[in-house]
């Protein structure tokens, strides 16, 4: 039989799709009671995949078995309820059904003409993202892979948009002779941002660095005077501590200086969307992009990073492409807001996940996390050892125990147990453990589970 026969018998027989399905949900209906990180011999048994290019075909049976006798027990079980490391989020059901169904469309999402429902659904998405964050009517939205490449977007809109208004089109000239342009940023900003700087010419060194207060806040008062070639980057969220900057403040006093602001807030930014922690974000609606992430808070599958743009020209003209055979439409061209021009429809769980938790839901599912970290800090700072050095805000919790050496022994005892799963991180030069709330199916008792299992860590 050729492959293309072989081929065309495996989709009529559907057999292979139902047994990924079937693999599939029995992994996510385990995910809790599997340890959340691979033990050692999951790990050793990763050396089955080393071969060389095969030269004869392989059964897919026997490909979807291996992955799942020694694929599944080497993944780390960020869907789980016990998962606090880094900030990952979970999946909402609803959103990996939909992310399914769409694996089957296998739909590339560059332009109308190649998927009228993918263009259909960035649309209407992208109404409901402003709506959500409280943003500006007609914030253009781009749907790329996450955070990372959403602040890429949004400095890169920014950069456009600046030297345009001094008489200089950046795409047709290039940054060598151009006007120079001021970076401002947080000395805690992310090292995403920092790469996005380094990445777009900028040069991290040539940033003016704004020292943050005990939280990680930027302080106000010491940024200094901006003007309109300066970029002023903020953040909602601080990856080890979750503070969020003073935008209000921050922000009416920038943009009547001319700055273009951009707002780095890869989980923090959704807390807009609920009314027990909306105020944190009170006057981000002031900046002139954004940057955040379904796959955190939200809990969307991976990988969903948005960025979202005041001025939808600035976006569109700093991603600018064309081609002879790209066919336009009056519909949503997605590419335009994204620096890719193939791209799956990851649109279609975003929308999904949207939908189904409603503005009730998603306000439901951020109060959980934000209740389940301040139980986390009761229940933690009642143990003796354990000191919680952050001001928690939302979803972060910044541990330490008496000195750096006894932190690090007993993060890693916590580690090795895998039944929940915590990171370090470095917090005002100490060695800390980072605790991150950020999974829809985190329970109570999971959380005084993991308590307790730090304490029994730390003995
Ligand atoms: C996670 C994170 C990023 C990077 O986002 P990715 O989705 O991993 O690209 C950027 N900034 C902050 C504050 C983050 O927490």
């Amino acid at each position: 039989m050729s492959i293309q026969q072989k081929m065309f018998s495996e989709l009529k027989e559907k057999e292979i799709f139902k047994k990924a399905v079937s693999m599939g949900t029995d992994y996510i209906n385990r995910v809790n009671d599997r340890n959340v990180y691979p033990t050692e011999q999951a790990l050793n048994d990763l050396k089955i995949f080393e071969e060389s290019m095969p030269e004869d075909q392989t059964d897919v049976n026997k490909i979807l078995n291996d992955l799942d006798k020694y694929g599944s027990p080497a993944t780390v079980a960020q869907a789980g309820r016990r998962y606090f490391g880094f900030v990952c989020g979970s999946v909402v059901p609803a959103g990996l059904a939909a992310k399914i169904l769409a694996s089957f469309w296998d739909q590339n999402s560059s332009m109308f003409v190649l998927s009228p429902i993918a263009a259909k659904l960035e649309m209407v998405v992208e109404k409901w993202m402003v709506s959500l964050l409280g943003l500006p009517e007609g914030t253009a939205a781009g749907f790329v892979s996450g955070t990372s490449v959403a602040n890429i977007c949004g400095l890169a809109a920014a950069r456009y948009k600046l030297l345009n208004d001094l008489g200089w089109d950046i795409n047709k000239k290039g940054f060598s002779d151009s006007p120079k342009l001021r970076i401002v940023a947080g000395r805690q900003a992310h090292s995403t941002v920092l790469r996005a700087i380094g990445l777009l010419g900028f040069g991290s060194d040539n940033t003016e660095y704004v020292d943050c207060d005990d939280n990680g806040r930027i302080v106000p008062e010491l940024i200094p005077e901006l003007d309109n070639r300066s970029i002023l980057i903020l953040q909602a969220g601080n990856v080890n501590g979750g503070s969020f900057d003073d935008f209000e403040k921050i922000c009416t006093k920038a943009k009547k200086e001319g700055a273009w602001i951009h707002i780095d807030g890869a989980f923090g930014l959704w807390v807009a969307a609920c009314n027990q922690t909306s105020h944190y974000t009170k006057g981000i609606e002031l900046a002139d992009s954004w940057a955040l992430d379904g796959h955190k808070t939200l809990n969307t599958p991976y990988d969903n990073g948005i960025v979202l743009c005041r001025n939808r020209e600035a976006i569109v003209n700093a991603l600018h492409m064309s081609a002879g055979y790209i066919v336009l439409s009056d519909h949503r061209e997605g590419m335009f807001y994204t620096p890719e021009m193939s791209r799956r429809a990851r649109i279609v769980e975003l929308w999904a996940t949207l939908k189904y938790l409603g503005k009730k839901g998603i306000d439901e599912m951020i109060s959980g996390m934000l209740e389940r970290t301040k139980q986390f800090e009761r229940e933690l700072s009642e143990v003796k050892g354990f000191k919680i050095l952050n001001e928690v805000v939302f979803n972060q919790l910044v541990v330490a125990c008496e000195n750096d050496e006894l932190t690090e022994k007993v993060l890693k005892n916590i580690q090795e147990d895998r039944v929940c799963w915590v990171g370090g991180s470095v917090w005002q030069g100490r060695k800390v453990i980072r605790v991150s709330v950020c999974s829809w199916a985190t329970t109570e008792e999971d959380v005084s589970m993991s308590v307790r299992l730090f304490a029994d860590a730390r003995r």
